[in-house]
C-alpha cells in the first residue's frame, strides 16, 4: 500500500504530478481521476487533449479543461455527450466535480437524486457554452439568439453551482 501522505496535486505553476494515489480516488482531484484513465496530452495550463473514449477517435478530439475551482470540463468535438465520455472510462459526471461539493451537499441534506439532476443540468449547460466557444474560435459569430442562450447557460450554471455548494 502506498503512503497516503505522498499525495500530489495538479498545480498551476509547479505541475508536480504524483500519480501514486490513483488507487485512492477519493483523494484525487477531478482532473487526476480523469487523466489517470485517459491517455491525454498536456495542451497548456489546465488543458489537455485526448482521443475520445466514447467514439472511435483517431485524432484527439476530446478537450479536457480544469477550472480554477477544480471542476473539469470535457468536450468532444465529434459531439459525444460529456456523460458518455466519462462513462466510457468508468466515471460519472459527479467525478468531474471536486469531492468537497459532495460532502458539502450532503451536509446541507441535498438528496442524491436532486444532486445528480443538478449535475446533469450543469453538464448540459456547460456543453452549450463549449459549443458556443468552439463556434466562436472557429470564426462563426454568435447570433443574437445564441448569445441569449449563452447568457442563460451561464445564469443556470451559476444557480446550479450555488445550490450544489450551499444546499
Ligand atoms: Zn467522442
Amino acid at each position: 500500500m502506498k503512503n497516503p501522505g505522498t499525495v500530489g496535486a495538479v498545480s498551476g505553476a509547479g505541475m508536480v504530478h504524483d500519480w501514486t494515489h490513483f488507487n485512492h480516488p477519493q483523494h484525487a482531484t477531478p482532473a487526476e481521476r480523469l487523466l489517470s484513465r485517459i491517455d491525454a496530452r498536456h495542451a497548456g495550463k489546465g488543458r489537455w487533449m485526448a482521443c475520445c473514449p466514447a467514439h472511435d477517435d483517431r485524432s484527439p478530439s476530446l478537450s479536457i479543461h480544469e477550472c480554477e475551482d477544480g471542476r473539469v470540463l470535457v468536450h468532444c468535438f465529434s459531439g459525444c455527450p460529456a456523460d458518455d465520455v466519462v462513462a466510457a472510462v468508468g466515471l460519472s459526471l459527479a467525478d468531474l466535480f471536486p469531492r468537497r461539493l459532495d460532502s458539502s451537499s450532503r451536509r446541507h441534506g441535498l438528496p442524491e437524486w436532486k444532486r445528480r439532476q443538478l449535475l446533469d443540468v450543469a453538464s448540459f449547460e456547460r456543453l452549450v457554452l463549449a459549443v458556443a466557444d468552439a463556434d466562436r474560435r472557429a470564426g462563426f459569430p454568435l447570433s443574437g439568439d445564441d448569445a441569449a442562450r449563452v447568457a442563460l447557460a451561464q445564469e443556470r450554471l451559476r444557480k446550479v453551482e450555488g445550490v450544489l455548494l450551499h444546499g
